[in-house]
């Protein structure tokens, strides 16, 4: 009998479906299922709220090394997949704000951070029958994962989807304000010295660009299960 697949990492640029796809496929396998962006995103949201400038390394690390954050089942009927915690504050919906879009690169790239939210994410992981996404999730936080998928699409797909999504939550939405911003925020992730956005060599990549995500779930399913 083959091995169980028990850790599953999802990586991928913005919206290139990675937490629709990753949800589902947990769903389906009774598996947890981890979004670590919103780590990097609550300490944007902790960062911004007292002051600290984004630019401030010393002080967001010492932030990141700190800071609870917890993400549970959700509490309201609003939309949301879960709930995210800061420091005990109900955080879910302003960690999605355009000023946090702008801020949590520049943040997640320093190292004191990545080494905070890399250890808590491992924690987890390690626990198993789990599907994490990430950009970093099968090359750095669980190299070990039994199955590593990449999820990518075009600009314009991604910009796209945004920008429904957007708009179905009623917020307002310039497409080509977000296909820029989500243009910058893929290059300065892809070009960081530490952890980049990149496929784990070991990882299948599979384009979305021409999917549904019912047809991306299924491949998904099929990968975990062959
Ligand atoms: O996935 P999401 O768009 O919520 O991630 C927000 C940001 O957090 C990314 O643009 C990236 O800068 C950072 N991130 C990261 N490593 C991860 C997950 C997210 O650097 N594993």
């Amino acid at each position: 009998m083959t091995d169980r697949v028990r850790v599953i990492a999802i990586d991928g640029p913005a919206a290139s479906g990675k937490t629709t796809v990753a949800q589902r496929l947990a769903a389906q396998l009774g598996y947890l299922f981890f979004d670590t962006g919103v780590m990097y995103r609550a300490v944007t949201v902790a960062a911004l709220a007292r002051g600290i400038a984004p630019s401030d390394e010393a002080a967001v690390t010492t932030l990141a090394e700190s800071i609870s954050i917890d993400v549970r089942p959700p509490s309201v009927d609003d939309g949301r997949m879960y709930d995210v915690l800061a420091e005990g504050e109900d955080v879910t919906w302003r960690i999605r704000s355009a000023e946090v879009d702008r801020h949590v690169s520049e943040i997640s790239a320093y190292r004191g951070v990545r080494q905070a939210m890399t250890r808590r994410q491992r924690e987890i992981g390690l626990r198993g029958d789990v599907v994490m996404v990430g950009r970093d999730i099968g090359t750095v936080v669980l190299p070990e994962a039994d199955l590593k998928i990449y999820l990518d699409a075009s600009v314009d797909a991604r910009a796209q989807r945004r920008h429904r999504e957007l708009q179905e939550r009623g917020e307002p939405a310039d497409y080509d304000e977000i296909r820029a911003a989500m243009a910058a925020r893929d290059a300065y992730d892809s070009t960081r010295a530490l952890a980049p956005l990149k496929p784990a060599t070991d990882a299948v990549t599979l384009d979305t660009t021409h999917l549904t995500v019912d047809e991306v779930v299924a491949r998904a399913l099929a990968l975990a299960s062959s």
